[in-house]
């Protein structure tokens, strides 16, 4: 046997097709042709700021036993080209790796593809440096996604996705999913699924709403426990089939490397500890915008108004030290590059105070400046006291150092849930050596 890994990336559009369901099914009919996955099906999502992504900017990698390499590299081939929407958007790539190990560059590749933009041509000389065979269709821009699958070991954290997928006559029709079943699995599977159900807004979040083949997604720490969802959700759709995808999702993958406010590029991902240094005000729509300095350069980061973070921030006063998780928004020629907030962390919080005026030692009033270090005197009973000062008051702050989450609602793939925190993974084993 020999092992092989196969990634593929950007066969959908917006005028349909899906990558998961392709890998579901290329595996369906690798599994029957007596090839061997050594691991689940990798989901794996890039950088979420990459602004020619379709939708989740998701890619795909298999990894197998296969008895003829060959022959699988080109039945894969062909179900990528025939599989995509080639022509409507679609720029597929698809990578062949023969090897028990995966080479260094690629999973350096991978990290940077988290959180980096990277180009056709670099993706092109680390597949060459790493005995990468590639395929691409279209202007081939899929092959950063397919690289970044194969790269990406996932043996650290990670989670789990059962998707269920629809037969193709269903596909466009409204799905019906039972809501008292998907919150009575929520509460019975906690904290070990995620974003299923936002009780916040009361919404089903398991399931899509456009035409593509995805039935629904359901996330969670194990195999086992996303397996769980499709008796205890009892879909009535007959459906075409389904399979459990390993993945980084909800993990913040993305967020890890620490960043440089200084030369920061747009559409890079990633986390910056820095001084709030202008208190962050409130903006029509909701949202809360502030400026942060680290190592003398500064930047406005914006806190949406959808992530339910805005009121929180706006409770920041300047000197707080604070941690957050960024998307860098492209500058323009009327606004400079933004920091997106995705997480906040307040790690310190600035002494603030009320500034008041002394009070009269004679009669009690508030007393009144008599000009620049004139000292005070009392508009009631007329005493002057030069030696009196300002009263420094704390202010009662209404926010404490601690992590601020977004709302799942607002969540993207990556975004790590709040009940994940203390529950990551530290490894994982193979599932046959
Ligand atoms: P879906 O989530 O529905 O599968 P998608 O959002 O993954 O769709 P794609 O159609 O795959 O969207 O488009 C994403 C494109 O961006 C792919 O061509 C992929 O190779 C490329 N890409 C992914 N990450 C990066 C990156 N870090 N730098 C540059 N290009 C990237």
């Amino acid at each position: 046997m020999q092992t092989l890994h196969v990634a593929f990336d950007d066969t959908d559009s917006r005028a349909g097709r899906c990558t998961t369901h392709l890998a579901f099914k290329v595996a369906e009919d690798l599994k029957r042709s007596g090839a061997d996955l050594v691991d689940y099906p990798l989901l794996i999502r890039l950088n979420p700021n990459i602004p020619w992504k379709t939708r989740g900017n998701g890619a795909v990698c298999l990894r197998l036993h296969v008895q003829d390499a060959g022959r699988v590299v080109d039945h894969v081939r062909q179900a990528v080209e025939e599989g995509s929407a080639i022509g409507t958007g679609a720029n597929p790539g698809v990578a062949f790796l023969q090897s028990d190990r995966v080479p260094v560059e690629l999973q350096r590749f991978s990290a940077l593809a988290m959180c980096d933009v990277l180009s056709r041509q670099m993706a092109e000389k680390v597949a060459k440096a790493a005995s990468v065979q590639y395929f691409t269709f279209g202007n081939g821009q899929g092959l950063v996604g397919s690289l970044g699958a194969m790269g990406c070991l996932l043996d650290g954290d990670h989670t789990y996705e059962l998707i269920a997928y629809r037969k193709i006559e269903n596909c466009g029709r409204p799905r019906v999913v039972d809501e008292q079943r998907v919150i009575k699995f929520s509460a019975d599977t906690y904290p070990n699924t995620f974003n299923n159900y936002d009780r916040n807004h009361n919404r089903v979040l398991i399931a899509p709403h456009g035409p593509d083949p995805v039935f629904f997604g359901v996330r969670g720490e194990s195999a086992d426990v996303v397996g769980s969802a499709l008796p205890a959700l009892h879909p009535e759709e007959e459906l075409d089939g389904w399979t459990i995808f390993r993945s980084n999702q909800g993990t913040n993958m993305h967020l890890q490397n620490e960043m440089m406010i200084a030369g920061v590029k747009a559409y890079t991902a990633g986390h910056v500890k820095c001084k709030v240094s202008s208190k962050p005000h409130a903006m029509e729509g909701g949202h809360a915008m502030f400026t942060v300095e680290q190592d003398g350069s500064e930047m406005p980061a914006a806190v949406y108004e959808p992530t339910g973070l805005a009121n929180i921030a706006t409770k920041l006063e300047a000197g707080d030290i604070i941690e957050i998780g960024v998307g860098v928004r492209k500058g323009t020629t009327k606004y400079p590059k933004i920091l997106n907030v995705e997480y906040l962390s307040v790690l310190e919080l600035a002494p603030a105070f009320d500034v008041l005026n002394p009070v009269c030692k004679v009669c009690g009033k508030r007393m009144k400046s008599e000009g620049r270090n004139k000292g005070y005197q009392c508009n009631r009973c007329k005493h002057k006291d030069a030696s009196a000062n300002k009263i420094l008051v704390p202010l009662e702050r209404g926010i404490k150092t601690g992590l601020y989450v977004p709302t799942s609602k607002a969540h993207r793939h990556l975004t790590k849930p709040l009940q994940r925190y203390g529950i990551e993974k530290a490894g994982f084993q193979l599932l046959t050596s």
